[in-house]
């Protein structure tokens, strides 16, 4: 895996193990057809997952209204005030997530779409090959994010579900909730976890 820069400079939560999976998910799943990520943030998960597509000459849909999740606003517990647009009084990420891409050399890659997850797929009809959700981590905004992508995703494709707490006492339950909708639904099987990044395959 090489990064052309430091995933450590890009502001996340994404723990570098777990950025190293999902590079080779994406490497495996970019040989079959493009991928897509909800809750891009400023760009962190993108540089992994571009970085892959690019050496396939693949493209990655980077899904992200950029006006942060609930714990990401004024006031709340992962609020970044570098984020805040002070004039139109919201988040705004977009702009640093730009410039992380055009740092990463992967604007030829990474296709943004800012918008939330029901208005993106609403016109959907493009298969994909990967799926990664870590978008906002409310019951509803989960659970939009899975109704939203896991039919888009091909026979043998990877859906991966960042934060997953099965103990309540670890965190949030609802990336949980939804790996666990997917498991039921008898459409995808299991593969090993990268700490709290659950897997799974579209049979
Ligand atoms: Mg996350």
């Amino acid at each position: 895996m090489q990064l052309t820069i430091n995933p450590e400079t890009i502001k996340g939560f994404l723990h570098p193990d777990e950025g190293a999976r999902l590079y080779d998910l994406a490497a495996d799943a970019a040989r079959r057809g493009p991928c897509l990520e909800v809750g891009s943030y400023c760009g962190r998960s993108t540089l992994y997952l571009g970085t892959a597509c690019r050496k396939h000459e693949q493209l990655l849909y980077a899904v992200d209204h950029h006006r942060g999740s609930e714990e990401h606003q004024l006031g709340e517990e992962y609020h970044d005030a570098d984020l805040y647009d002070a004039a139109a009084g919201r988040m705004d990420s977009f702009r640093e997530f730009r410039r992380n891409m055009d740092a990463a050399g992967l604007s030829d890659t990474v296709v943004p779409i800012v918008a939330s997850s029901p208005v993106a797929a609403r016109h959907w009809n493009t298969p994909l090959s990967l799926v990664f959700i870590d978008g906002g981590h409310s019951e509803a905004a989960a659970l939009a994010d899975y109704r939203s992508w896991s039919t888009a995703i091909a026979s043998g494709g990877f859906l991966a579900i960042h934060d997953i707490f099965p103990d309540p006492a670890d965190g949030g339950q609802a990336p949980w909730h939804i790996y666990q909708l997917a498991m039921a639904s008898g459409l995808f099987e299991p593969l090993t976890s990268t700490l709290t990044l659950g897997v799974l395959r579209r049979c």
